[in-house]
């Protein structure tokens, strides 16, 4: 299917279309240009209801990687007063298992445990469908069809309210009947440059300098680090120190310049999970298993015959203290990760920081170590899988802190701020509640 309907255009049609309906001022004019370095495709959704106009703005900001203890630690002055300012959580967020970049990002937007969205890892088999999903593979990653629930930007979106998204995994796919009014695409050649970084914020200037009935009250912007660094260098290496300073310049910069916009923005600063220094070489299953006819994907295996399942978890039960392995029907409930196909069957849970896989590479082609930093663990085995949450606005309480949450709870919360009903989801507004100035018990905006 082709987007005809949607009336998709480029950056530079965008801009002539609403150059013609709006003042040229508002689209030209200090920080509030629009940065090729990362250009929007824009959706024509129709304009703001004049009930979406009344509305609140909400920035959400994911740095991926960015540990729930890096801020502290580093004394990152810019996350640290604005959490000072409204609200953090000093020892953490809880990331759903398994704490990976999209499963967890595809969890904050839509408040769904990952078995329930169907992001259920990076990369997974969906034996029914016959097919794989790869979060680097365009073809699948922007295909609405892998993904359920609702998330915030089309929940928004449904209710006459714009959105914007700059690299958060899932906002290229059409979900949940939507995609975002104004979205940029991943190039992970260019994504991470200064200057990409930087359009982030020129772009959520611009976009907010538009008109009132364009212009979004919903934003989200992905950044990837400093999860690259940990990754490459280990978490407390000097490389993912100052990226992580980094980091927080930028979230400096956004904060000035979202000043000069003089609109009433609430800004939600959080990460997807944290960073562990890996221990030891591989783990191949294969060495304890015969995995003759299971398909594959990382540590997910999938048995095609009862048998098959039965036959391995079996031979997987007692070969290492270094995994765990459960039926699919019994993984631990607080892991939520027990009810999808996609999940694999039997599901093998490290006990530490080790780097498990199916299979070595074949015979003859290239295999490497595996990286320095690691994280997709059990946050209740490993904290340092715990992410961060800060957050101030015009509808935050001042000066508090919240204990550590799971993050499917940020879904209703934000819903609440931006005056939206939440669609079905796995949080409850209860566990953020006392953050809000109306305690969220204001009714509906
Ligand atoms: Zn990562």
């Amino acid at each position: 299917m082709q987007l005809r309907a949607l009336r998709r255009l480029t950056l530079a049609v965008f801009v002539f279309v609403f150059g013609l309906a709006a003042t040229p001022a508002s689209l030209s004019g200090q920080g509030s240009s629009f940065n090729p370095a990362l250009p929007l495709t824009h959706v024509d959704n129709g304009p703001n209801s004049a009930w979406a106009q009344r509305q609140h703005y909400l920035i959400l900001v994911s740095l991926d990687g960015f540990r729930w203890d890096y801020a502290k630690r580093e004394n990152a002055t810019h996350l640290l007063a604005l959490g000072k300012r409204g609200v953090w959580a000093p020892e953490g967020m809880m990331p759903s298992y398994p704490s990976l970049t999209f499963p967890n990002h595809f969890t904050i937007v839509t408040g769904l445990y990952p078995e329930h969205h169907g992001i259920v890892a990076n990369s997974f088999l969906d034996a029914a469908r016959g097919a794989r999903y790869s979060y680097t593979e365009p073809q699948t990653a922007t295909d609405g069809s892998w993904y359920s629930g609702v998330p915030i930007w089309s929940l928004a979106e449904s209710h006459g309210m714009r959105t914007a998204c700059m690299l958060w995994p899932g906002s290229e796919a059409k979900i949940a009947g939507f995609r975002p009014s104004y979205y940029a695409q991943f190039d992970a050649k260019t994504q991470s440059t200064p200057e990409a970084q930087q359009a982030r914020i020129d772009d959520t200037v611009a976009l907010l300098h538009l008109a009132a009935e364009d212009r979004p009250h919903f934003i989200a912007i992905y950044f990837s680090e400093p999860d690259h660094e940990g990754h490459e260098f280990g978490p407390d290496a000097r490389e993912t120190r100052a990226a992580e300073l980094k980091m927080d310049a930028i979230i400096g910069r956004l904060e000035v310049a979202l000043k000069g916009t003089a609109l009433p923005i609430d800004v939600v600063i959080v990460s997807d999970h944290g960073m562990v220094k890996s221990e030891g070489d591989w783990i191949n299953l294969d060495q304890f298993a015969d995995l003759t006819g299971f398909e594959v994907t990382g540590a997910l295996l999938y048995g095609k015959t009862e048998e098959d399942r039965a036959r391995v978890y079996e031979q997987l039960k007692h070969a290492t203290s270094q995994f765990m392995v459960f039926r699919l029907k019994n993984v631990p409930a607080n892991l939520n990760f027990n009810s999808n196909a996609r999940e694999g069957d039997p599901v093998v849970v490290a006990t530490g920081p080790y780097a498990l896989r199916a299979h070595a590479p074949p015979a003859g082609s290239a295999d490497h170590p595996p990286q320095t930093g690691m994280h997709g663990f059990d946050p209740h085995i490993l904290p340092e899988m715990k992410a961060s949450f800060f957050a101030a606005g015009p509808d935050l309480a001042q000066g508090k802190t919240v204990g550590p949450f799971d993050n499917v709870n940020l879904y209703p919360w934000m819903a609440h701020m931006l005056g939206l009903d939440p669609a079905k989801n796995d949080g409850s507004l209860n566990i953020l509640a006392g953050t809000l100035r109306d305690n969220g018990v204001a009714p509906q905006k």
